[in-house]
């Protein structure tokens, strides 16, 4: 496993990190794996509200992240942040420089949740849009130019992953907030690749299909779901989250030193593009 330890020395950041069954807890976990220290994000969301399955489970949100990063061996730190925030996200930046002195990865994972956005735009409230808007693309400009102005002063490289949607490529009706949003973040990964390259900073986007994670029970489980991996999947299962950390650990790993501003769709198929 040569590549296992691969990020030592280095501490990532990564967003919206503390759910049981997610992407961000998955990012988390496969970068301590390859060794870097890790900083995980959440919203400090109440217990009351934790679905059933965390509550049986005796989930603890980004201190349980914080755990299993521990376990493999990597310093972590737990940290609630609003990435809307951008004083909350100074705070953030001065605990990461407390605890580690530097930070090598920004993983902008934290994404508002699927919920009453999803209508024809025609029938969305400004507020909604705004919501959406302010966490995903906001939240991801906030969190890369703070975490790239310490890159550029540390003055040794480093990336940034966004993580978007195959929902920008798709532009299906009743979800223009958020494709608008995610297609926002792939403009915006462009740009910052050019602009840091000179400094080996690279930039990059991963645009994850149809994960199995907490966010997507609202679509119906059982055979409802089966329906729907079938219809739009072609490669008959839904994603995981380890399948989206799998792209994100490469493109942290020197083996991606060469690649920046791109956007890498990771969908058992959905979205083919030539
Ligand atoms: P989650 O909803 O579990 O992850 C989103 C995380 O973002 C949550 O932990 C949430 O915190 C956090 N968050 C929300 N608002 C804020 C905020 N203002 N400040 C800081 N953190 C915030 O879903 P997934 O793991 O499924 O998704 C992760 C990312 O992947 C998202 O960006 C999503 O858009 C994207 N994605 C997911 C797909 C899927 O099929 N699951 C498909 C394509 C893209 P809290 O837990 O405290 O609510």
């Amino acid at each position: 496993m040569a590549e296992q330890k691969e990020l030592a020395g280095k501490v990532a950041l990564v967003t919206g990190a503390g759910r049981m069954r997610s992407i961000g807890r998955a990012i988390a976990k496969k970068l301590a794996a390859m060794g870097c220290d890790v900083v995980l994000t959440g919203t400090g969301r109440s217990p009351e509200r934790y679905p059933d399955d965390e509550k049986a489970a005796g989930w603890r949100d980004i201190d349980s992240v914080a755990d299993e990063v521990r376990a493999l061996g990597s310093r972590a730190l737990p940290v609630v942040c609003d990435v809307r925030s951008a004083s909350a996200i100074e705070d953030l930046m001065r605990r990461v420089i407390e605890a580690f002195g530097r930070v090598d990865i920004l993983v902008n994972n934290a994404g508002a949740a699927r919920g009453r956005d999803r209508v024809p735009i025609v029938d969305l409230s400004e507020d909604l849009w705004r919501q959406v808007i302010d966490t995903n693309l906001t939240g991801t400009f906030l969190m890369s130019r703070a975490v790239a102005r310490q890159l550029l002063a540390q003055n040794e490289g480093g990336r940034i992953i966004n993580i978007s949607s195959i929902a920008s490529k798709l532009v299906e009706p009743n979800n223009g907030a958020y494709a608008a949003s995610k297609a926002g973040i792939q403009a915006l990964t462009c740009v910052m690749a050019a602009e840091l390259a000179p400094a080996q900073i690279t930039v990059n986007a991963v645009l994850p299909g149809i994960i199995d994670t907490f966010r997507m029970d609202d679509l119906g489980r059982g055979e409802v779901w089966e329906r729907l991996i079938k219809a739009r999947v072609p490669l008959g299962r839904a994603g995981t989250g380890e399948d989206v950390a799998e792209v994100v650990g490469f493109l942290c790993s020197p083996r991606a030193e060469w690649i920046t501003g791109q956007c890498y769709i990771v969908d058992g198929g959905t979205v083919r593009l030539p």
